[in-house]
């Protein structure tokens, strides 16, 4: 499975001459499995500039952790959206309030969008992940609810020998001690279980986290001993905060390189989202051979 990553931020795009390196668009990972299906993880601004690398595109499935606007904004400027000919799937979060299609045409409908959803010029379906796994392609996906604010989801997919697990808004911790936790009581602990990579939020640091408990996100310790506790072979540390800097990620990604290795792991298998950045995942058979090129 390949990955690549789109966008990296969390909340808010933030771009920026201090921001170029790690890039300033919001959540978008594009995974390429072994069957030569792609798969698109969250529609934030980083999704513009995949459309128009999707130009010969017929089919795209994207899969929508939850609809902070931060996850879907690009969907509106996703350009396989105005070719007739495209067919796009839409997954996301079931909700009681409403239907998928309705939650995301509050944002792509009138005063916030000159077009609404049927006006799309491809065919575009929405559909409510299932509560069990299902076949996307050569991979199986399963989406289970995770701890955040509102309806939201994290995935585990594998293709062949190779498992990812992406959750990019979560905060595990809270009102828990994640290091001590029975694993049931551990949110996402099964969808992250020996992923050969997680993708994982880490928007604060352990200074930042105590002004914003009950946001939703990561502390990077936190973020730590989750991928700790579910024996994550590979961590990807994402949903950067928009206030900090490609220096300030810099720190934050040598801090959490000394800490893995505090808890036994290898410093070199934890790595940054970084815009462009991409991965090859490796079975945990072959991890000798795993090399960044993030
Ligand atoms: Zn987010
Ligand atoms: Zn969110």
């Amino acid at each position: 499975m390949r990955v690549k990553v789109w966008g990296a931020r969390g909340s808010i795009p933030a771009p920026g001459p201090k921001m170029n390196r790690y890039g300033g668009n919001t959540s978008c990972v594009q995974l390429r499995l072994e069957g030569g299906e792609e798969l698109i993880l969250d529609a934030g601004t980083g999704i513009r500039t995949l459309g128009l690398d999707l130009a010969a595109a017929r089919r795209v499935n994207i899969l929508l952790t939850h609809l902070h606007l931060d996850h879907i904004q690009g969907l509106m400027f996703f350009s396989p959206c105005f070719r007739s000919g495209v067919e796009i799937t839409i997954w996301g979060p079931a909700s009681p309030e409403a239907s998928l299609e309705d939650r995301v045409a509050r944002y792509i409908s009138a005063p916030l969008s000159p077009v609404e959803v049927r006006e799309l010029p491809c065919s575009v379906s929405f559909r409510d992940t299932p509560p069990s796994e299902w076949q996307m392609g050569s991979a199986t996906i399963r989406a289970e609810a995770v701890n955040h604010r509102g309806p939201t989801l994290g995935f585990r997919i594998t293709d062949g020998e190779e498992t990812l697990c992406y959750i990019p808004d979560h905060e595990p911790a809270l009102g828990a001690t994640l290091a001590d936790l029975e694993p049931e009581w551990i949110s996402g602990y099964n969808l992250a279980r020996d992923a050969d990579l997680l993708i994982h939020d880490c928007q604060y640091t352990d200074q930042e986290y105590p002004d914003h408990i009950g946001w939703g996100h990561s502390a990077i310790s936190d973020t730590l001993t989750f991928a700790n506790r579910v024996d994550a072979r590979r961590l990807l540390l994402f949903h950067h905060d928009p206030l900090h800097s490609d220096d300030f990620l810099d720190e934050l990604h040598a801090t959490a390189r000394r800490r893995w290795a505090e808890l036994g792991g290898d410093p070199a298998l934890v790595e940054m989202g970084m815009e462009g950045g991409e991965l090859e995942i490796v079975p945990a058979a072959a991890s000798a051979g795993v090399s960044a090129s993030v």
